[in-house]
């Protein structure tokens, strides 16, 4: 069974102001859609063929860059795009904001905080929410790591990612990686976020 691009959770343009229609139509039709198809290209005819995607990220460091480079972006497209949706800025909710008061003291701390590992990415990566058991912690990845593969410095079970690769948010905000993640807080979806969390 080949590994599928999934459907845009909703339309191109649905994230508008913050992310434009133009980014998503190229970062989803041609980025994601192209670490799909080598992702399938690297594992088919392999003894890798069949596995699920969170088996392939759990073994990554043992298996060829092709897999580790288009499987980790194949699952952190898969999360970013329904961990965002239209509707403006919300803040977390419930059992998911308890944790986050209890492991960054409150919301603002945990923002400045995700923010901060974002902007300091140093060029193409991801920043994390990470659940390890009943706490939250933040780490940042390069490339398409992200922190489900055993070779992460951060390891856990991401519930929140920002991607921060310059076709995230080049055509709209140019070099300006601090007003693209910004916006991101506008259209993460917490209620997806908190399913996650809950496992
Ligand atoms: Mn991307």
């Amino acid at each position: 069974m080949a590994f599928e691009l999934q459907k845009l959770p909703y339309a191109f343009d649905a994230l508008e102001p913050y992310i434009d229609a133009k980014t998503m139509e190229i970062h989803h039709d041609k980025h994601h859609a192209g670490y799909t198809s080598n992702l399938n290209a690297a594992v088919q005819g392999t003894v890798l063929e069949g596995k699920t995607i969170e088996e392939l990220l759990a073994k990554i460091s043992v298996h060829p860059v092709a897999v580790r480079n288009n499987g980790g972006g194949f699952y952190n497209h898969n999360l970013y795009w329904d961990v965002m949706a239209p509707g403006g800025a919300k803040t977390p909710e419930g059992d998911l904001q308890k944790a986050i008061d209890a492991s960054f003291g409150s919301y603002e701390n945990f923002k400045e905080a995700f923010t901060k590992a974002a902007l300091t990415r140093f060029g193409s990566g991801w920043a994390w929410l990470v659940k390890q058991g009943d706490s939250l912690v933040i780490s940042s990845t390069p490339n398409q790591d992200n922190p489900l593969m055993d070779l992460a410095e951060v390891k856990g079970t991401p519930v929140l990612g920002v991607d921060v690769w310059e076709h995230a948010y080049y055509l709209n905000y140019q070099n300006r990686r601090p007003d693209y993640v910004n916006a991101f807080y506008n259209v993460v979806n917490w209620d997806e976020v908190a399913r996650r969390f809950k496992g």
